[in-house]
């Protein structure tokens, strides 16, 4: 296990390198890039790994496994990210492990998460996932539902819409995934002044192992990155 402790170390420090030579290369500061590191291919010793190089941002996908490693001791203290697709019927379980929720893609998700919170005597901070790329087979908002979802926002006191995330376009390459990136940008950046007061959105998640660097070019300010950090340790 050691060996696999010390290479997680050493793959981190690298991706934090690349993080930050993308951010100085976009005339960014490298603080204003959190890095979210994503388990969903390891255990609780590896994801034990990546907290002691220093990374307590951690994501999962799957709400079932995201409740799994938040009960694991040696991951006291980090602070979850849901990521993946979050069904109504998972949330009330859910809301009281995490910090942030990246994949909100309805109205009636949204109000059922403020339902929750509120009995639950919390508040959550959320982002909209947005269907960027117009592949039929993923989640998220289409820009023009977006849009719509703002116009007649509901108060929703328990729930902190921060930003926006997507999921770049499977086929096509980084060239692709770039024009996705600019997308969630350009919607943000319209959507933003039109927004109600208690709405800031400031985060834009985009960007994985394979694109991170793009999504920062164009103003990602957290990326999801999950195989690159276990080079070396998954075969
Ligand atoms: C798995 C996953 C990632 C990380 O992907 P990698 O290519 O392994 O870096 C990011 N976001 C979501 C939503 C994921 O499911």
């Amino acid at each position: 296990m050691s060996d696999v402790v010390q290479q997680i170390a050493e793959n981190v420090a690298r991706v934090r390198e690349r993080i930050a030579a993308a951010a100085l290369a976009a005339g960014r500061s490298p603080e204003d890039v959190r890095l979210v590191a994503v388990t969903k291919y390891v255990g609780p010793a590896e994801a034990a790994a990546l907290v002691a190089a220093d990374c307590h941002v951690l994501g999962e996908n799957r709400p079932q496994q995201l409740w799994e490693k938040a009960a694991e001791p040696v991951l006291a203290g980090v602070h979850w990210h849901l990521i993946g697709h979050l069904q109504r019927n998972k949330v009330r379980r859910t809301l009281p492990l995490v910090e942030m929720i990246h994949s909100v893609d309805s109205l009636r998700l949204l109000q059922s998460i403020e339902q929750i919170a509120d009995e639950l005597n919390q508040k959550v901070k959320v982002l909209l996932e947005v269907n960027c790329s117009g592949d039929v087979e993923k989640h998220g908002l289409l820009p023009d539902d977006l849009r719509r979802l703002f116009s007649a926002l509901p108060i929703l006191p328990h729930v902190e819409i921060r930003g926006l995330m997507t999921m770049a376009a499977r086929e096509g390459g980084v060239a692709t995934a770039a024009r996705n990136f600019a997308t969630l940008r350009q919607l943000r950046d319209l959507l933003a002044p039109k927004c109600p007061p208690e709405v800031a959105l400031k985060e834009l998640s985009m960007g994985m192992s394979r694109d991170f660097e793009a999504a920062i070019r164009e103003g990602a300010t957290l990326v999801r990155i999950g195989s690159i950090l276990f080079d070396g340790v998954l075969t």
